[in-house]
């Protein structure tokens, strides 16, 4: 079958890989834009709420899923972009060190919470608790190889979807006819609410700075209320603040000043900003992450809702979408 797919964010990306694993051909339209949250995500997978020091819903089934969903692609399309640099949580006081080591003998948390290390001297930290399995995605990387793997193996449209019409007989998406249609389209979500029902968003801001700091050379992520993660020789990402109420596109003072507060707390080498943007996710009021088949049009599938963990639960979702294709299609 064809199928156009609107949106190639780290959903639409991982529908394409899973559409093309099942022998259907996909246009994919995609209007790419820099502010959209896929192309500001700083890629971290984590499977523990570290403010809450609890394990996130489902942690063990979407990181095995994801490692093995990851690995896949980079072998097919001969491109790393994965990085298993361990993230190192900040712990600042004797307490907040007795509590780690306690968690790490915790049955429920022992898989995630690893020993600590002797901190970095750019760090104000009496210890690095390790997170274990945790990852980062490099997402600019890995959505710019699925692009042109969409562009030499399928067809990819840099365009905007401006009209869909739907029939039993299949699906016209800007004057083009295919057999069916998958919908990735996050935050705007324009055809998803049209075709299949009003979603409930509850989006949140995200603000980062990329800094530049001569003396610090730390490789791994760290955590200590925001990120430092090192993007290259001198360069490192801070991030992301959560706002839910500020949802104006674009950087904000306050956001600014949020995360150099937050960084300042444990980071102690001199720094200068060299960037700064922002970027909306799109959660859903009840968190929950949406997808499904059309009840009436069964070849119509959508995938929303990935909130601030897409890199880690954009494999799982779009393999079990197309898995209930399958089911759907038999009853
Ligand atoms: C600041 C920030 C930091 C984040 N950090 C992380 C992180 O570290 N780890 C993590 O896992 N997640 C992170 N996230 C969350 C992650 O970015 C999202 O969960 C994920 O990107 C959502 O992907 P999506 O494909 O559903 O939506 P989007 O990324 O919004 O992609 C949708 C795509 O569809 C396109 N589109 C929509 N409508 C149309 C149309 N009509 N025609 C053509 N194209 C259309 C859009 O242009 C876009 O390219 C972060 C988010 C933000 C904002």
């Amino acid at each position: 079958m064809h199928f156009a797919l609107i949106g190639q964010g780290l959903a639409g990306s991982s529908l394409a890989i899973e559409a093309d694993k099942h022998g259907h051909d996909i246009t994919c339209f995609d209007l790419s834009n820099n502010n959209v949250a896929s192309r500001v995500a700083i890629g971290i997978i984590n499977p523990l709420v570290l403010k809450n020091r609890t394990v996130f819903d489902k942690s063990e089934i979407l990181i095995n899923h994801c490692l093995s969903y990851y690995a896949e692609v980079e072998k097919m399309l001969q491109e790393p972009f994965l990085s298993k640099n361990l993230i190192r949580e900040v712990l600042s006081s004797p307490s907040e060190v007795a509590n780690w080591m306690s968690l790490s003998k915790d049955a429920n948390l022992e898989k995630y919470i690893g020993s600590i290390e002797t901190p970095h001297k750019s760090l104000a930290a009496l210890g690095l608790g390790i997170v274990k399995n945790s990852l980062r995605l490099d997402v600019k990387n890995y959505l710019q190889i699925i692009r042109n793997w969409l562009s030499k193996q399928h067809n990819l449209q840099n365009e905007d979807v401006t009209n869909i019409s739907v029939s039993k007989n299949g699906v016209i998406v800007n004057g083009q006819k295919f057999d069916g249609l998958l919908l990735a389209e996050g935050l705007r979500a324009k055809w998803t609410q049209k075709i299949f029902q009003p979603l409930q968003f509850s989006p949140s801001k995200g603000e980062g700075l990329i800094i530049e700091t001569t003396n610090t050379h730390i490789d791994f992520p760290i955590h200590r209320n925001t990120f430092l993660l090192k993007e290259n020789e001198n360069r490192y990402t801070v991030g992301a603040t959560f706002n839910r109420k500020d949802l104006q596109t674009g950087p904000s003072k306050a956001g600014k000043d949020l995360l150099i507060q937050e960084l300042s707390y444990w980071f102690q080498d001199d720094f200068k900003i060299v960037n700064h943007w922002s970027g909306l996710r799109p959660t859903m009021k009840n968190r929950k992450i949406c997808f499904g088949w059309h009840k009436e049009f069964p070849n119509i599938g959508f995938l929303n809702g990935l909130g601030s963990r897409g890199a880690l639960t954009s494999p799982y979702y779009s393999s079990l979408l197309w898995s209930q294709h399958q089911n759907h299609k038999k009853r």
